[in-house]
């Protein structure tokens, strides 16, 4: 491919469980993860279940040099994680970035408490890659590489979430997830992480007929997404977090009402890949 170009490709678009069958085969079942790809760097968004899979490709397209930004450690975004590949790669190098629980936990003590008996067989100690823990505090601007910036704000979430806006080479990618909106109002902290971006990537957990149902659970619309998409001038929007319960054919029908509201809009699939 064009070594200019800055690639996403959706590993996992479910959020909060893992779902298999019948009605989840066109958009998958795998929970949160996705790659930003600029030019020969890679990075990864959350540890879902789609970390296992990206692993693997990765792993057979020769990539072994890995930044890993966690929006926050909520199942569905960290459940990938001790099936990652390259952790157990001699050779390879991961990153780990967190910054939602800033000054309460540090990112080694996240790995460490989730990755340990009983709730897993063994402890990170057994990872053989070179592992490096970054600690961050929301707002602040990251480097992962000299020409990748990566601007970070703070989400509407229970314990706190990330949200990323990665710039490189021109264009901005922003990933928004998991975060609740407050009916009528847009979120300034979104929509400066959003503004003018080619792509923007949002939690569409549930419609805005459900969300009364839900206050306080964290999670937002694909209605409000196109709100906000208006609002900031983006390209456009990949819908992302589709509840458990989100078949098919209704992932299709709201895409197809998303495109007529925003003709960028579209409901995200694992496996999808979209050129900036
Ligand atoms: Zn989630
Ligand atoms: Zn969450």
């Amino acid at each position: 491919m064009n070594r200019n170009v800055f690639r996403v490709r959706f590993w996992g678009v479910r959020g909060s469980l893992p779902v298999s069958g019948a009605a989840f085969q066109q958009y998958g079942g795998n929970t949160i993860c996705i790659e930003m790809r600029c030019g020969d760097h890679r990075l990864l968004f959350d540890a879902g279940s789609g970390l296992m899979p990206a692993g693997q490709v990765l792993k057979a397209e020769g990539v072994s040099d890995f930044n890993l930004f966690f929006t926050h450690c909520h199942y569905d975004h960290i459940i990938g994680l001790p099936y990652f590949p390259a952790l157990f790669d001699p050779h390879a190098s991961v990153a780990l970035w967190s910054g939602h629980m800033a000054g309460r936990m540090s990112t080694r003590q996240m790995i460490g408490e989730f990755m340990r008996p009983p709730w897993f067989p063994v402890e990170p100690d057994i990872c053989r890659a070179s592992i490096g823990c970054i600690d961050f505090r929301s707002g602040e601007t990251l480097s992962p590489y000299p020409d990748v910036v990566v601007r970070t704000g703070s989400l509407n979430h229970p314990g706190g979430a990330i949200g990323y806006r990665v710039e490189w080479n021109g264009q901005a990618a922003a990933v928004i997830t998991d975060t609740e909106h407050t009916p009528g109002i847009l979120d300034p902290a979104v929509l400066n992480l959003i503004q003018d971006a080619d792509l923007f990537i949002y939690d569409c957990t549930y419609t805005d007929e459900e969300m009364p149902r839900h206050v306080g659970y964290g999670h937002s619309s694909w209605q409000h997404a196109i709100r906000l998409a208006k609002a900031a001038g983006v390209k456009r929007v990949a819908f992302i977090h589709h509840s458990p319960l989100r078949t098919d054919a209704e992932l299709d029908a709201i895409g197809k009402s998303a495109g007529q509201e925003f003709p960028g809009a579209f409901a995200a699939r694992d496996g999808q890949v979209i050129d900036l």
